[in-house]
């Protein structure tokens, strides 16, 4: 049969996207009450990097209001053929300085701040365009150097200097599991996470009260990290497939 020459060829086929949300919606359930939590407590980001608009759109069409993405040229090249549909995006890659008056065009929420540098320019440009901004920091919880976050001994540091400035509204906490097929290694990090926003909340910090969204787990371990306390999970593959290799 030949190819549908609108599609890319590593783009999954029409109907699949739908058909793997609804798959993994049941596996974020059943993982929140194996762990005695409510699964509506879970909501479920995808990440949409390297697909394109069309199936995006598939995805939010079948119900998926809560959109990633790791490059904010990405970001802005799909966000306006989705403005009708009205999905809530959210940067969760590596945000470059000169990046941020683009992001903010498009996205409700960073995940992916990291150093107080990002976040005094998020706060300035939110200033400046008179408007607010849901932050999360990004916590390096494996210590894998190829992973973007701040080291977790100095996250709360870091989560107190956010949250006190203008415009952003620190939500949570973001990680990216360790790389392994130890599940105890990789709930472990999950769990220090889990730790670190406890402590966060609790600290009495200005702006850190509200601060319990914990966006961790994966296509590969959003079990593991619902029962550590997740409360965002972000999927690709598990949705769109495979990745190209780019
Ligand atoms: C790609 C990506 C995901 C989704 O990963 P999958 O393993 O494809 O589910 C989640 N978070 C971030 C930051 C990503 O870059």
């Amino acid at each position: 049969m030949p190819d549908s020459p609108a599609r890319e060829p590593s783009a999954p086929e029409p109907g699949v996207v739908a058909l793997r949300l609804a798959a993994v919606r049941a596996r974020v359930a059943d993982a929140a009450l194996a762990a005695g939590r409510e699964p509506e407590d879970v909501r479920v980001l995808l990440a949409t990097k390297t697909m394109p608009l069309d199936v995006v759109r598939e995805a939010v069409l079948a119900g998926a209001d809560l959109l990633g993405e790791n490059k904010v040229q990405e970001l802005v090249a799909k966000a306006p053929g989705l403005a009708d549909l009205a999905p809530t995006l959210h940067v969760i890659g590596r945000l470059q300085s000169n990046k941020v008056n683009l992001a903010l065009r498009w996205a409700a929420c960073v995940q992916s701040v990291a150093d107080l540098d990002l976040a005094e320019r998020l706060s300035r440009r939110c200033e400046a365009v008179d408007r607010d901004l849901d932050v999360m920091v990004q916590v390096n919880v494996s210590g894998e150097d190829t992973k973007a976050g701040v080291a977790p001994d100095a996250a709360l540091e870091l989560a107190a200097g956010v949250a006190r400035l203008p415009r952003l509204r620190l939500t949570g906490l973001m990680t990216i599991g360790a790389a392994s097929r130890d599940v105890a290694l990789v709930a472990r990090g999950f769990a220090r996470l889990r730790g670190l926003r406890d402590a966060l909340v609790a600290s009495g910090e200005p702006g850190t009260g509200d601060a319990r969204e914990l966006s961790m787990g994966m296509s590969g371990d959003l079990a593991t990290a619902i029962a550590e306390g997740s409360t965002m999970v972000r999927i690709g593959t598990a949705v769109f497939g495979e990745r190209p290799r780019t």
